[in-house]
């Protein structure tokens, strides 16, 4: 799919109210600073990471205290800023780790114990802004803001805690918020915890190759149990001939994990719409895109339905294709279904672009295509990746990377690769910050990173392989990566690329998205599992890209819908049936019924995990990642003139982090302003 979903942490919630914190700019280290190679903590008695969870919460909440009672007492306004941005920065970056455990802990207790600790998290941080005493102390009016960024910045946590109106309503819209963290909590346990199969026989199954077939576990009665994970869902929907089986699995993985979850997400609504009129907002989505970059809703619906027009046309001729082969292959099957479209549009890869997707995935270990993947990026980027023996994994399968400046030499940071499919891990892909580039005892401590993904793991059989979807999957989280890393050297976490609008946190991955969707590239990232040597014929990767490029408009009208979704349950007024609206915007902007039974919004994870009403960063930051693609695509993506524009956009856009707003981070790389018109573009037909 053209659309990589996948969010850059699912901890912004948290990150989101500690973004909150004043900002000035400051530089409260010295490039001479000793380095602090970053670790985490992996083992845990029962009860320890519980412990430690709360032990730092007190203990934050008594630095809090004594900076309010004695440290301000000394301190001039512009060190009283930093300090507690500082403060605030050392406590988040000790506790991360504990939340990363409930995404790859092997042991349940330890992940429970994981999630308890972000409740209490979620808990201090909804208390924090509504502090009048720190209110007092750090009031802003008697601070020098060096710009009026930082200054509309300054005011917006206290304003969101409702305090600038008065204590009355901060105690109310802190209650509220701690009802919706709850929901939220709620909701994504349900989802993550969600453990539905369906069991098949090996006829229901026809069609599915031996190799995903192997992977499943075996029914009592000869035949095969399907999980709702990812892998599996997308695996079965796009291989099993018989329609009844993708119907039911369709169905169970869209109505998952129940209406419980669709309970909660209209509560949680409610709760919203309090808030945003407690603050004077007419809406949640007002209050939540003030900060972003196209700050009215208006403004995205408008930006939505102009990428929805464009893509119609597109549209409506993928919808036409899939429906005549399904009349064709059989001509008494009922009309098209969402849970054709994975089979037919397989079917039109091999058929019209003469593509065996098990012979391309063969060109694509998942191993050597991660370290050319890595190698690729890193000469972009004038960056060299290599083993960091220095660090300790988890499990046997993951690897640990350090970052290294080409010229100088330096460490920048590590990342964890942990990619493959595994019990109880995380079910989806995504980019994780475990340490931040900050100083720590009088050294400066590197970033550390992981991407957490789902890869089929490596048996005795067969090495893994990689599908499209899947290198695109990995080259975007790998731009999430370089993003951190490379933004780290910034004074402060606060200033680094994690703190960008969402509407701009998608650009960078999506760019190295980019790259996988050119010939030569693939070209250059294969090499047959057996003979290393063996490159893909050019004119297959070009075919797969093509049959990509075909069913674009059908994949990101999927991403409209949700966007619309979101928006549109974030900008009415009162109880919202969630279920009649997802029915008519699946209607509009997918042109098809939602079918009867399903309930999508249920496991829509991202409007209860820190992405309501900004659902949109998704297509926004796109614009942006489609702009500053254009230089390489002209200069030819692995020419040297490439690697000379690599290194431009590292520094003006990726080591730039949040020092300037994203707009002019672009406009300094791209030399004038950016536009949507090559987003735009990419829904041209060619056919
Ligand atoms: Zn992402």
């Amino acid at each position: 799919m053209w659309e990589r979903e996948s969010r850059f942490t699912p901890f912004l919630p948290l990150f989101l109210l500690l973004f909150q914190i004043p900002l000035v700019e400051y530089s409260s280290w010295s490039k001479e600073d000793a380095i602090l190679v970053p670790s985490i903590q992996l083992n845990y008695k029962v009860g320890e990471l519980e412990r430690q969870c709360t032990d730092g919460i007190a203990d934050v909440e008594k630095q809090i205290r004594v900076f309010i009672d004695q440290d301000c007492k000394k301190l001039g306004s512009d060190e009283k800023v930093h300090k507690f941005d500082d403060l605030l920065w050392q406590f988040f970056d000790e506790q991360i780790q504990y939340l990363f455990m409930s995404m790859i802990h092997p042991d349940a207790r330890i992940r429970t114990e994981s999630e308890t600790c972000e409740r209490k998290l979620m808990a201090f941080a909804n208390g924090l802004f509504s502090r009048q005493d720190l209110f007092k102390v750090l009031n802003v009016k008697s601070i020098q803001i060096q710009n009026y960024r930082l200054a509309a910045m300054m005011t917006s946590g206290f304003f969101e805690s409702g305090l600038l109106k008065n204590q009355e309503t901060a105690d109310q819209i802190s209650n509220l918020h701690q009802e919706m963290s709850v929901l939220e909590q709620d909701f994504e346990h349900r989802l993550k915890n969600d453990k539905t199969t369906l069991t098949f026989s090996t006829k229901e199954l026809a069609g599915v190759p031996a190799s995903v077939l192997s992977r499943l576990e075996k029914s009592k009665e000869g035949g095969y149990k399907v999980s709702l994970r990812a892998a599996d869902v997308q695996d079965i929907l796009t291989y099993a001939d018989r329609e009844e089986t993708r119907k039911q699995l369709y169905i169970a993985d869209q109505s998952k994990p129940g209406p419980e979850n669709v309970k909660d997400l209209e509560d949680a609504l409610l709760i919203r719409q309090k808030i945003a009129s407690l603050l004077g907002y007419k809406n949640w989505a007002e209050l939540q895109r003030r900060t972003e970059i196209s700050t009215n809703p208006a403004q995205v619906r408008n930006f939505m339905n102009t990428l929805h027009t464009k893509l119609s046309e597109g549209l409506e001729q993928d919808l036409d294709m899939l429906e005549s082969l399904k009349r064709k292959m059989d001509p008494n099957a009922g009309p098209l279904a969402p849970w054709d479209f994975a089979y037919f549009e397989n079917k039109v890869l091999e058929t019209r672009f003469k593509v065996d997707t098990d012979e391309f995935r063969s060109y694509f270990p998942a191993e050597q295509t991660t370290d050319r993947l890595l190698r690729l990026f890193g000469w972009l980027f004038g960056v060299t990746i290599e083993p960091a023996k220095e660090l300790q994994v988890w499990d046997p399968t993951v690897r640990a990377m350090a970052f290294k400046d080409t010229k100088t030499g330096k460490t920048l940071g590590y990342v964890y690769l942990d990619l493959y499919q595994r019990k109880d891990k995380y079910n989806h892909a995504a980019a994780f910050q475990l340490r931040f580039g900050m100083n720590k005892n009088g050294a400066r401590q590197l970033p550390l990173t992981a991407i957490v993904s789902n890869f089929t793991p490596p048996s005795n059989k067969a090495l893994s392989a990689l599908t499209l979807e899947e290198i695109v999957t990995l080259a975007h989280e790998l731009g999430h990566i370089f993003h951190f890393i490379l933004s780290a050297g910034s004074d402060s976490p606060s200033f680094s690329g994690i703190a960008v609008p969402t509407d701009f946190v998608e650009a960078p991955s999506q760019f190295f998205e980019y790259f996988i969707r050119r010939p030569e590239v693939l070209e250059l990232l294969s090499g047959k599992v057996d003979q290393p040597s063996k490159k893909i014929p050019l004119k297959v990767a070009k075919a797969v890209i093509d049959h990509e490029h075909f069913f674009h408009p059908l994949h990101t009208a999927r991403v409209v819908f949700r966007t619309m979704l979101d928006l549109e349950m974030h900008t009415r007024s009162g109880k919202v049936d969630t279920t009649q609206l997802a029915r008519d915007l699946f209607q509009e902007y997918i042109g098809i019924p939602l079918p009867e039974g399903t309930l999508p919004q249920a496991s829509f994870g991202h409007p209860m995990s820190g992405y309501d009403a900004k659902y949109s960063s998704y297509s926004l930051s796109r614009s942006f990642s489609a702009d500053f693609f254009q230089p390489f695509e002209r200069a030819g993506v692995l020419s040297a003139d490439a690697q000379k524009k690599g290194t431009a956009l590292r520094k003006d856009v990726f080591e730039a982090g949040f020092s300037d707003d994203p707009v002019t981070l672009c406009s300094r790389f791209l030399k004038r302003n950016p536009t949507t018109k090559a987003y735009f573009k990419e829904f041209n037909r060619v056919y």
